[in-house]
């Protein structure tokens, strides 16, 4: 839109000027806002703004309007069906949103309690980075949740210093489920919040603030996005107060989100039910074609009756997943065989895209977990985890099946 004002400059000045867009297109999908600023009307406007005394935006690592569309999409999924509403942020990575939170509420002194089977990358930032600026990391076994009162309470009086609690419900790799709203219940009678990563469910499977929960995760790069083309995370929380706490952390550790990827995740979101629906059902039809195989010696899926945590997933999950792990009947030679002799399923350290996944934990997402730590979560040498795509069912097991026997052949 060329004025008459612009006539009067000379080229450098028109290369260099930002035109303003119609102010009249009214795009149906939600565009990029690829703008690092924002402007304003007025230096009124702009004092206004700066104050909190009118809604705006001023820099994308504050915020931006692509990342408020998805987080209002976020928190609306989150607490459907709740009374309360809920309030969300956008974070560059998974790990930048547990990161943020923890940062946010813990200081030197705090103890965090927390379980040992949680994904690797959160294991070695509370091992390392909180354990190294004084935070206190207990784990405590959260596989029965009769024995959760007793456990929360003692830790609870051993170390008073204790804040939160956060888990991870399936875990990764082995999908041991914690009973949320029986931890929840603990939790609040001994003064803990509570935080849980959700990755693995997204809201469509399982929505812990409706079982109490106060901060939900999310590594936004697997199901939320599903396509596996932008890294992405996301807290959320219950009130405005928790969000501007939150906020005031996220801006200056600088994990905010970027236009591009909250641009992708928003498209991803619209997908999910169809996507996560078709996950589950090919994750359901593997498991039990892997557990009647006499090649096999384990598998780890929270839908299979035969699973330690099939109840509580019953309770909690509307369905059981797309992840997955097994052993087969080999030794760790025989599971990298196996992986290097699929051919539809591909060998990726991610999960929650559309296609099926492959990744040998021992070696890729836990190396950097203790060995220790390995053989009392079930991370064992031969363990192969499978993220199940959306693929037509039957080419996935003919793909899994072929690559069984050259492994053990
Ligand atoms: N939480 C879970 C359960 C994960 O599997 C991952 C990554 O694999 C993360 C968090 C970290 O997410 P990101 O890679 O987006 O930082």
């Amino acid at each position: 839109m060329s004025t008459m004002k612009d006539r009067n400059l000379r080229l450098e000045s028109l290369c260099a000027k930002e035109n303003k867009t119609s102010k009249d297109a009214a795009p149906h999908v939600t565009p990029i806002f690829a703008s690092s600023a924002f402007t304003f009307e007025d230096i009124e406007e702009s004092i206004k703004v700066f104050k909190s005394e009118k809604e705006g935006y001023v820099y994308s690592r504050f915020g931006n309007p692509g990342f408020s569309a998805v987080e209002e999409k976020l928190a609306e999924l989150e607490c459907l069906g709740i009374e309360e509403s809920a309030h969300a942020l956008l974070t560059s990575s998974g790990m930048s949103a547990i990161s943020t939170l923890l940062l946010t509420h813990l200081r030197p002194g705090d103890t965090l309690l927390t379980q040992d089977n949680l994904y690797g990358g959160t294991t070695e930032l509370i091992r390392s980075v909180l354990a190294g600026q004084g935070v206190k990391i207990v784990s405590l076994q959260l596989t029965d949740p009769s024995a959760y009162r007793k456990l929360i309470s003692d830790a609870v009086e051993n170390h008073p210093e204790a804040k939160m609690m956060y888990f991870e419900t399936p875990s990764n790799p082995t999908l041991i489920c914690t009973d949320i709203s029986e931890l929840v219940k603990a939790c609040q009678e001994a003064g803990l919040s509570t935080a849980i990563d959700n990755t693995f469910c997204t809201p469509y499977l399982q929505q812990p603030m409706k079982l109490g929960v106060d901060y939900v995760i999310y590594s936004t790069t697997k199901f939320l996005n599903g396509h596996g083309n932008a890294i992405g995370g996301a807290i959320i929380c219950k009130s405005r107060e928790q969000k501007s706490k939150l906020w005031h952390y996220l801006k200056l550790l600088g994990t905010n989100s970027n236009p591009f990827d909250a641009w992708l995740v928003h498209n991803g979101i619209k997908t999910l039910a169809l996507r996560m629906d078709r996950h589950c059902h090919n994750a359901l039809e593997l498991a039990s074609y892997l557990e009647s195989h006499e090649r096999v010696l384990k598998v780890n899926y929270p839908g299979l009756e035969s699973h330690a945590s099939h109840k509580i997933a019953k309770k909690q999950m509307n369905q059981y997943g797309a992840m997955l792990s097994f052993e087969l009947d080999g030794n760790m030679l025989n599971a990298k065989k196996f992986m290097n002799a699929c051919k539809l399923c591909t060998i990726a350290s991610t999960l929650g895209n559309i296609d099926t996944l492959l990744l040998h934990p021992a070696s890729s997402s836990h190396l950097n977990v203790s060995a220790e730590v390995r053989k009392s979560t079930g991370i064992t040498d031969g363990l192969i985890r499978v993220s199940v795509g959306i693929e037509h069912i039957e080419d996935i097991i003919a793909d899994v099946e072929q690559a069984i026997q050259k492994a053990l052949a």
